[in-house]
């Protein structure tokens, strides 16, 4: 349930309408907006009378929700959350692009990717330390040193990071040394480690399942969200399908279905979406085009030696040359990188 508050109340009334909620065994969620207050309760409605609450001071509107999803959902908060962290902006009319590599290999591989990554305008480094890798046998990434790296570069470079993290042991880790905390489509619905990062003060880049329903990557944030950590970015990496082209469906239409339901920013990620070099501008442009808050993507001096995801990386020079091409279609739809 939540109560919008009328512009002109008080705090006594909004106070008053939070107690009551309380008393009804709700737990209470307050936002405060620049024009008014919003009250979520989370809890059972069934056998509440909400004219109860409709008639007491201060109290604009009532509205049940009925989606499963409740902080989460647009109804609880109409405008959208904008979240922020260093120069980067995922909400507003502004398209943020992470870029870097799938993993981080070296000093001198991170320095160079990132050198280029920010000269072409990401605001965000990525870079994975802990990868989910398919085989037990492929390489499982540097671990604490490939954070520090991404640490070390980021403070250099005056960079975000965004960096995975696979169990809850690694949390401690991924606080002191990254900017933006990502669960990979594998992890999205382990409910111990969503619970985990209610509350964590940084933000949440939550990626999509590979076999998730928009509602199920919205019950995953509302995991987060009711911990307390409002600050999560979704994002559309691509589904199973039965298509064999690519390596895996890239759902543009997620984005607009999700920014109607939700107010969290929403982004894409064309690399793991498509899964070969020579898809990815093309999806970024179309997510951009579909309104996009931000683009994932992976990017490699040296691709063929990847350690990781070689084949869908893009080169430094087609990474530069895809964000001219965004900032013009940004431009087209009303917004900016
Ligand atoms: C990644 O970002 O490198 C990654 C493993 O992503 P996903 O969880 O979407 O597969
Ligand atoms: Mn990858």
């Amino acid at each position: 349930m939540v109560i919008v508050m009328k512009d002109s109340a008080s705090e006594t009334m909004v106070d008053a309408v939070s107690e009551k909620l309380e008393k009804y065994g709700f737990k209470v969620h307050k936002v405060v907006g620049v024009n008014r207050t919003i009250l979520g309760g989370l809890g059972d409605i069934r056998n509440l009378d909400i004219r109860e609450f409709e008639i007491m001071e201060g109290v604009l509107e009532v509205l049940r929700i009925t989606e499963p999803y409740k902080l989460a959902s647009r109804a609880f908060h109409p405008d959208n959350t904008i979240v922020e962290i260093k120069e980067a902006s995922f909400g507003s009319d502004v398209v943020t692009v992470c870029a870097g590599p799938c993993s981080v290999e070296s000093e001198e591989q991170l320095y160079t990717i990132a050198r280029e990554v920010k000269k072409a305008g990401a605001k965000v480094l990525r870079g994975g330390a802990f990868k989910p890798r398919t085989s037990p046998y492929a390489f499982q990434g540097l671990g604490e040193r490939g954070l520090q790296l991404m640490q070390q570069v980021g403070e250099e470079m005056k960079i975000a990071t965004v960096s995975e993290i696979m169990e809850i042991a690694q949390l401690d880790l991924m606080v002191q040394y990254i900017d933006i905390i990502q669960v990979g489509a594998r992890n999205m619905q382990n409910f111990s480690l969503l619970r985990e990062l209610g509350s964590v003060k940084k933000p949440i880049l939550l990626k999509r399942g590979l076999a998730a329903t928009i509602e199920e990557l919205l019950m995953a944030a509302e995991y987060i969200m009711s911990g307390g950590n409002y600050e999560i970015i979704l994002c559309e990496r691509g589904i199973r399908t039965f298509e064999n082209y690519t390596r895996n469906t890239l759902d543009i239409s997620a984005i607009p279905v999700t920014q109607k339901r939700s107010h969290l920013p929403i982004i894409a990620d064309p690399s793991h979406g498509t899964g070969r070099r020579d898809k990815v501008a093309p999806m970024a442009r179309a997510a951009v085009a579909a309104g996009a808050n931000g683009l994932i993507i992976e990017v490699h001096h040296d691709p063929d030696h990847a350690l990781s995801d070689g084949a869908q990386s893009i080169y430094p020079h087609q990474f530069q040359r895809l964000m001219e091409e965004l900032r013009m279609i940004a431009w087209a739809i009303g917004k900016r990188i």
